[in-house]
């Protein structure tokens, strides 16, 4: 019987995590499967793109994965049970099981609303490709004057009020901040930023905590009403609770915990990468939850995998925190390094050129998961337990 490997959603972390599974490990011995809830590969890092109306290209995850021998099951997850090492899900054939050897959870986050009243009602977001829809189609419809108010200053809250603002300068866009703008950053970056958000006319509050979302306006901590058609809110993302409702150990965020090599500390037989994993980064912090991240964490899950089926040392990759690209608007950006305590450096990369190699950033992250086995070596890899390979052990 061969070793089912089954990898639960198809981002940035588990399609990458998939194709370099197939690239180098024997499909003789080895049955990949990806699980993820919609046909198409979702570029999360655009969604604020396609929220304001750019149109953006979708790939297939069928397109994605022909001729790689992995897999492709179009289903929701509902749950996993870690110890019978099943799946259910749930998809158009109706409800279903998946049984593993070993499992990959990669589900990735989506908002986090922090219960504040209002926000699941009335508030909108850019965290998946539905909601970002959804705030497209009422974005479209706002006329002249219209009124759209931010809540958050993190990367995502930044990326989203400035891509708006330059898209839609009939709009009046704001941006509400429980701190002060961009006060992690350098004070040149910082500086940039601030210069940024006039040229394109955003309203910024700070030290504004919003307590509560209505239909045409947000309530600040102090009472303050600020109008607002749309509130988009911004404020974080949180991971599914599947993973803490299977009995796996994870921590106050929801992420499951894992040691160096991204297994479970509670089950050997499941790992996790990607936002959903608790992972601590070489500076002793855990990693944010970014596409960085989430390379990291698949390459350190793919590469113990397949060294602990193949019998081979389990090597170390890199688990770094470099620093933010931060995009404003398709023309101006912020590139802040980080030093190992996650502090900003003083020097950082601004305006056309940071932009341009955003974009690239982007271009690559998208070109990497529509060539999932590039670089496909000529001999795969057995696994050591394999039917003619017996008495080889596996590494524990
Ligand atoms: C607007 C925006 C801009 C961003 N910009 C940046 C940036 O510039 N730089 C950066 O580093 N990060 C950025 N991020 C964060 C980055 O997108 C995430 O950290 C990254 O997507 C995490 O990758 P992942 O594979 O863990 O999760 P995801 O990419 O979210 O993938 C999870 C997958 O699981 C699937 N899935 C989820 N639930 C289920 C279920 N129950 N059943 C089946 N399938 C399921 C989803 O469909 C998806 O395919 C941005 C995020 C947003 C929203």
């Amino acid at each position: 019987m061969k070793h089912r490997i089954v990898v639960l959603g198809a981002g940035y972390a588990g399609a990458f995590a998939a194709g370099n599974l197939a690239r180098r490990l024997s499909p003789a011995d080895t049955e990949i499967t990806v699980v993820n809830a919609v046909p198409d590969f979702v570029e999360r890092m655009r969604l604020h793109q396609l929220a304001i109306g750019q149109d953006l290209a979708f790939r297939k995850l069928a397109d994605v994965f022909a001729g790689t021998g992995v897999r492709l099951r179009l289903a929701r997850v509902t749950g996993v049970d870690p110890e019978r090492r099943t799946v259910a899900v749930t998809g158009e054939d109706g409800d279903g099981e998946l049984a593993y050897d070993t499992l990959l959870y990669a589900l990735g986050s989506s908002v986090a609303h922090h219960g504040v009243p209002g926000v699941a009602e009335y508030a909108f977001d850019v965290t998946g490709r539905s909601s970002a829809l959804r705030l497209r189609e009422r974005l479209a419809g706002l006329g002249e004057g219209g009124t759209v108010l931010v809540v958050g200053e993190g990367l995502t809250g930044i990326e989203t009020a400035t891509e708006f603002a330059e898209s839609r300068p009939d709009l009046s866009v704001a941006l509400a901040a429980r701190g002060e703008l961009g006060a992690w950053l350098s004070p040149k970056a910082r500086r940039h930023l601030r210069q940024a958000f006039d040229r394109l006319g955003i309203t910024v509050h700070e030290h504004t905590g919003i307590e509560a979302v209505e239909p045409t306006r947000a309530i600040a901590a102090d009472g303050t009403s600020i109008p607002a058609d749309v509130t988009v809110w911004s404020a974080g993302f949180a991971v599914h609770p599947i993973a803490a409702a299977s009995g796996l150990e994870v921590a106050e965020t929801g992420q499951i915990v894992v040691d160096r090599t991204m297994r479970s500390v509670s089950h050997p037989d499941v790992y996790a990468a990607g936002d959903c994993a608790y992972a601590i980064g070489e500076n002793g912090r855990p990693l944010p939850m970014s596409c960085a991240s989430a390379g990291y964490t698949n390459m350190q899950a793919t590469a113990a995998i397949i060294a602990r089926l193949t019998g081979s040392k389990v090597p170390t990759t890199g688990l770094k925190y470099h620093g933010n690209h931060i995009s404003l608007g398709r023309r101006d950006a912020i590139f802040q390094m980080v030093d190992g305590d996650a502090r900003s450096k003083s020097w950082y990369l601004g305006g056309r050129t940071a932009a341009r190699l955003k974009s690239g950033v982007l271009k690559g992250a998208g070109w990497g998961i529509a060539h999932p086995t590039f670089g496909m070596p000529k001999r795969k890899r057995r696994l050591a337990t394999a039917p003619d390979r017996a008495g080889v052990k596996v590494a524990a």
